[in-house]
């Protein structure tokens, strides 16, 4: 089937006082049309700056697409668009779910207008059919009184019911593309539960592709048919979400899979971290970047950075474990070993 994206070897860099910050170090990945892919791994390991570069937010400076391609809908190469180029981009054909609705959402605004002004710009129809549209649109993610609702401000919603404003605004122009950063962080479990039902719902009901950020692996298993694992600024792993969470090849993973709650346990059990912290990203290490944390690392990861090994079709991890010469070791139960 054809690819809504197709991400090959990009390297972003931000320009900063210190000097520069390598924040994402050769990603690549495909999306094919209404897929739902996860991007997982701890804050700062680059996963907010792919999507956000993939949408052209991060100005430019301080950031610099080094090198890559990015290319949309088997067409256009979103690492040469223009600014203007990218806001019509933006608003028709790619939509974005962030994690505080209340930085996106205009507070002067009726949610109504919010909703179709987008409308209206994009689909050039009159202020009274976008009116309907939107009606349709608030009871699509689950609005109750959807009528009553246009004329209220985003400060009059809840939490969850704001992130509903979101997901509809994004939904607005019937995008290609929906990119949704930890839109389940800043809400409660039973609100989590419900959003991600109804991105669920949206990702089938549309013809939308979905990239869903996020640390949470409950959301990955959820939503996703595909995952890449990300670790300072690379994939670290990729495959389908039984690949990952049932065949995990590299020990990142087995560390975020030993970091969730298991199902059977109280849910304020405590988290198993991954001892230590990611590398500095002014002066990544020459090797695996993951070795100073990693309990199987071997000399040959410290001098050289691993490229991936393909496991299938679908799956592969960048480690030197899986290199045929190296010693077998014993995988933690945890990680389906
Ligand atoms: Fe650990 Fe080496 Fe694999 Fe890196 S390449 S994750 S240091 S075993
Ligand atoms: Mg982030």
């Amino acid at each position: 089937s054809k690819h809504i994206l197709q991400v090959k070897d990009l390297r972003v860099s931000f320009n900063t006082y210190a000097g520069e910050v390598q924040a994402v170090r050769g990603v690549s990945f495909d999306l094919k049309k209404g897929e739902v892919l996860a991007i997982v791994g701890e804050s700062g390991c680059g996963k907010s700056v792919t999507a956000q570069t993939i949408m052209r937010l991060i100005p430019s400076p301080p950031s610099v697409i080094k090198s890559g391609s990015i290319k949309f809908d088997e067409k256009t190469e979103i690492t040469r668009c223009s600014n203007k180029e990218m806001e019509s981009i933006r608003g028709s054909e790619m939509g974005m779910i962030f994690q505080d609705p209340m930085t996106s959402l205009n507070p002067t605004m009726t949610v109504g207008k919010q909703i179709t002004e987008g409308l209206m710009k994009h689909e050039h129809i009159s202020n009274s059919t976008a009116r309907l549209r939107a009606i349709e649109i608030l009871k699509q993610v689950g609005m109750s009184n959807p009528e009553g609702r246009m004329n209220q401000y985003p400060h009059e919603f809840s939490g969850g019911m704001r992130q509903r404003v979101m997901i509809a605004i994004a939904l607005a122009c019937s995008p290609k593309l929906l990119i949704a950063d930890e839109p389940t962080t800043a809400l409660d479990v039973t609100i989590q539960a419900q959003i991600i039902d109804l991105m669920k719902k949206l990702s089938e009901e549309t013809e939308a592709s979905i990239i869903v950020i996020t640390h949470d692996l409950g959301v990955v298993a959820e939503m996703a048919q595909q995952v890449i694992v990300m670790y300072a600024g690379k994939v670290a792993e990729r495959g389908t979400v039984n690949e990952l969470f049932y065949e995990p090849q590299h020990p990142y993973t087995w560390g975020l899979l030993r970091s969730v709650p298991r199902l059977d346990q109280d849910t304020d059990s405590e988290l198993v971290p991954i001892p230590g912290s990611p590398p500095d990203l002014f002066a990544p290490p020459k090797g695996c970047a993951f070795a100073a944390r990693c309990p199987y690392a071997m000399q040959v990861c410290l001098d050289i950075d691993p490229e991936h090994f393909v496991v299938s079709e679908t799956h592969s991890a960048a480690c030197w474990l899986l290199h045929h010469d190296a010693p077998k070791v014993d995988r933690p139960k945890e990680a389906g070993g």
